[in-house]
């Protein structure tokens, strides 16, 4: 019997009547004779919901004695959701049982908050499967080698899913969610966003990872890794639609890059708000500011993503990068505190309102003048572009957030991306 695993999202479980809508669909996959793993999201809005309680109690403290109680906290949105499904399964008359991260186990590192799978045991569930059970494993969280829960960061059942699809050696991997695909951009911001039929495992990493918020990044370098066939579709397609009309809905992420060798050279359009940018102003043009600046703030755990120096001046000059928009106090005040003083700079500013916008497509390792296309669009709409950064599949800018529509648009429509008009 082929083993399917299906992740259903927060808005797909939002409700009871959504959930029984989910178990329906579930029944009729195990009824088609598949054996089944479910992973669900919390319902929408709860992870929110706890974390909100948390920071009224104690706003943005980062200690890892608070992040394992957010932890804690979060771990209790997919166990409700879980068990939640598992009934609902039972009052169609499946037989069927959920499981907590810890009672699979699936085993994670200790960095609570963002916590890194590093094994699956598959006895338990394997054996509630040979004995025709629905199993549901909670999405979102595991367990460290102490004993604590953990969870892998926000959209973080992607990956649980994939992880578990890998460790059962599952058929495929389907991830059901509000939206019936991946589009060439967010739909929510670009109406004129299309959906891809297939979308290159690679493609799909750099989107992930650019801002693109349908897959957790890692739940794509999982599916690379260990090279599981991977889906993305509805859950809001009636349940009863035929089981293989549904079964070839979507977007698949294929890992032949030769499919795609006729494709558009730009594939999709990414983008992510949750930067910031910093610039440490008047910093003596000497060997070694980078590591000077950069090393404090690697130090203190805080990611770079974008880094720009400018050209020397009278032997002074400008060093701009840009991290995670939570991270952004932060680090304003340890390079005051710790790096200008050292360096002689004159100032650390900062501007938490920009947005990075990036167009991926791995077309743009064949073509040339790609990135210049992108530089036009953006200067005949006016925007200012303050940092580039490119890759062989990607070029990505930063611009003031208030232009991004305008820009994702745009690009959008440049690249020829648009659907055609109905
Ligand atoms: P779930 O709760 O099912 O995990 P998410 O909200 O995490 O759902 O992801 C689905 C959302 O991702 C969509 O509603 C859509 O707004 C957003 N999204 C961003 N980029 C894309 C894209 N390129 N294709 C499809 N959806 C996208
Ligand atoms: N419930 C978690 C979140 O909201 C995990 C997920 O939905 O994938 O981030
Ligand atoms: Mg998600």
């Amino acid at each position: 019997m082929p083993l399917i695993v299906h992740k259903y999202g927060g808005t797909s479980m939002g409700s009871p009547e959504r959930i029984r809508n989910v178990a329906k669909r579930v029944a009729k996959w195990a009824r088609a004779g598949h054996q089944m793993v479910v992973v669900p999201s919390a319902m929408s809005g709860e992870t929110n919901r706890l974390l909100a309680l948390a920071k009224e109690l104690a706003p943005s403290r980062v200690s890892p004695a608070y992040n394992r109680e957010l932890d804690m906290l979060a771990a209790t949105g997919e166990q409700a959701s879980s068990a939640l499904l598992a009934i609902a399964l039972q009052a169609e008359g499946m037989e069927s049982v959920s499981y907590a991260g810890w009672q699979v186990p699936i085993r994670t590192d200790s960095s609570y908050t963002k916590a890194r799978i590093e094994s699956i045991d598959d006895q338990r569930v394997r054996a509630d499967l040979n004995a025709g059970k629905v199993v549901i494993v909670t999405g979102f969280q595991g367990i460290d080698e102490q004993g604590h829960i953990t969870t892998l960061g926000r959209g973080g059942s992607d990956t649980s899913a994939v992880a578990v699809a890998a460790a059962m050696k599952a058929h495929e991997c389907l991830i059901y969610t509000d939206v019936d695909g991946v589009y060439t951009t967010d739909p929510r911001v670009a109406p004129a966003a299309r959906r891809l039929t297939t979308v290159s495992f690679e493609e799909m990493l750099e989107m992930a990872s650019l801002g693109s918020k349908v897959l957790q990044i890692r739940s794509v370098e999982f599916a690379g890794k260990y090279k599981v066939p991977m889906r993305v579709l509805s859950s809001f397609t009636p349940w009863d639609i035929d089981i293989h009309e549904e079964a070839q809905s979507g977007t698949l992420i294929t890992f032949e890059e030769d499919e795609k060798m006729e494709q558009a050279v730009v594939s999709g359009i990414a983008f992510n708000r949750d930067e910031a940018k910093i610039s440490v102003l008047g910093v003596p043009d000497t060997p070694g500011i980078a590591y000077r600046i950069l090393g404090p703030v690697a130090d203190a755990n805080i990611e770079v993503d974008v880094i720009i120096q400018n050209l020397s001046k009278d032997g002074k000059t400008d060093f701009s990068f840009t991290v995670h928009r939570n991270d952004y106090a932060r680090t304003v005040e340890l390079l005051k505190e710790k790096v200008l003083p050292v360096l002689g700079a004159q100032e650390v500013v900062g501007d938490a309102k920009i947005c990075k916008i990036s167009i991926v497509g791995i077309g743009m390792r064949s073509h040339v003048g790609v990135a210049s296309t992108m530089f036009r669009v953006l200067s005949e709409e006016g925007i200012n572009i303050q940092m580039i950064s490119t890759s062989e599949i990607k070029t990505s800018v930063v611009i003031d957030e208030k232009y991004l529509e305008l820009a994702v648009r745009a690009l959008h429509t440049a690249f020829g991306l648009d659907k055609p008009a109905e």
